[in-house]
């Protein structure tokens, strides 16, 4: 198995030395994708992004099969030239898309709900989604797709499809018909409530096609790597969904048991 999404020391907001991620990895017998932060423009200059010349130059020495270097990349739109030139020039294993910021406001935090009801902050999201696996190819696989349920604040902060069908349905189909991958995001999957909304995506992305999953703890210390993934294992048994991990932007098929 393979924990494709964490975080080390060059993403802003984790405290991972690298070496402490691959002595967790071999005891977990997990192989690793590094995956850190680059979301260009954010409001804090210089937070939540790094330079690709140093991550690569340090972290080359420790690549290998079980160690491979990608990058989350935050979308925005308009920062479309700096992800195509990131994504251009430098050697990736594997590249998560991710939204953290819709329309320009970070989701993170509360101001971006100000004034909306569920359905419209929701939708919002889901048609900025829309957006970026419509028009961009920059990615391998979409990040944590329930991402909002962490941040929104509503009472019921769940995501659940038949809210949402025609909109859900749009962006499973573009991913499938891309051959993209879909995230399961194993940090926040401790809630029967959470799985049960995911599974009923996963699902309906299996109906429509899709064929890829990938499976990452999100995990920004080495305590959190591989968090979750007998569950992550038991959602994909269950979606009849076959976890991969990306080489050089290539998908590989991981047995499970
Ligand atoms: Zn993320
Ligand atoms: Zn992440």
């Amino acid at each position: 198995m393979y924990d494709c999404h964490i975080h080390t020391n060059f993403s802003s907001d984790a405290t991972m030395d690298i070496k402490d991620a691959i002595r967790v990895s071999e005891k977990l017998g997990l192989g690793l994708i590094i995956t850190d932060h680059m979301d260009y423009k954010h409001h804090v200059p210089g937070e939540f992004i790094f330079d690709p010349d140093e991550y690569f130059s340090e972290y080359q020495v420790y690549r290998n099969e079980r160690l491979l270097l990608g990058v989350e990349i935050g979308f925005r739109d308009d920062s479309l030239e700096e992800i195509e030139e990131l994504k251009n020039n430098y050697p990736f294993d594997f590249i998560i898309g991710a939204i953290h910021v819709v329309n320009g406001m970070d989701i993170y935090y509360k101001d971006f709900y100000e004034g909306k009801s569920k359905e419209q902050a929701y939708e919002e999201y889901l048609n900025n989604m829309l957006t970026l696996v419509k028009h961009h190819d920059f990615f391998d696989s979409l990040a944590h797709m329930d991402y909002i349920t962490r941040y929104s604040v509503y009472e019921d902060r769940g995501l659940y499809y038949r809210d949402f069908p025609d909109l859900i349905d749009a962006i499973l189909k573009e991913l499938s018909d891309t051959d993209k991958a879909l995230e399961i995001n194993t940090r926040w999957i401790h809630d029967k409530n959470t799985v049960n909304n995911f599974i009923e995506i996963l699902k309906r992305f299996k109906e429509l096609g899709g064929k890829y999953t990938t499976i990452g703890s999100d995990a920004h210390r080495p305590e959190d790597i591989g968090v979750n993934f007998g569950i992550a294992e038991e959602i994909v048994r269950v979606c009849d969904l076959k976890p991969v991990y990306y080489k050089e932007r290539k998908p590989y098929y991981i047995n499970i048991k």
